[in-house]
């Protein structure tokens, strides 16, 4: 699927990687670049009325070792437990982190992986906590 990207509305820096708040389409975008690898992924996508409700929003970086500590207290996901898990991964991040879930929101520095199946998830994937 390709947007046209009509205004590039922020950016920062963590340390590995750049990642750009782009509007294209309607839909607001986290489009995260990899300089080391040259890489571009899409983070996460929001249509523009989930956004402007949430204007106060804060992005929270989640680098590799709050990833790890989030998998230590996740059982399983949506893959391989479809029944039992009925969390999405950023509520169990507003624990790790202690953050406000109604303003926050994070990006994943690398993707977190289920503990039980081993496969990556993302922020609104579903998980079974410990
Ligand atoms: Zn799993």
């Amino acid at each position: 699927m390709y947007y046209r990207i009509y205004a590039l509305e922020d950016q920062w820096y963590s340390p590995s990687a750049q990642y750009f708040k782009v509007r294209a389409d309607g839909k607001r975008f986290i489009l995260r670049y990899d300089q080391a690898d040259d890489e571009w992924t899409l983070q996460s996508a929001y249509d523009g009325a989930e956004l402007f409700a949430r204007s106060s929003v804060r992005m929270i970086t989640i680098d590799a070792a709050l990833v790890r500590a989030a998998e230590k207290v996740i059982e399983t996901c949506e893959h391989c437990n479809p029944e039992g898990a009925v969390i999405p991964f950023d509520a169990v991040l507003d624990r790790v982190t202690g953050s406000d879930p109604s303003v926050t929101d994070y990006i994943l520095e690398s993707p977190a992986k289920c503990p039980n199946c081993r496969r990556d998830f993302l922020e609104k994937t579903l998980v079974e906590p410990a």
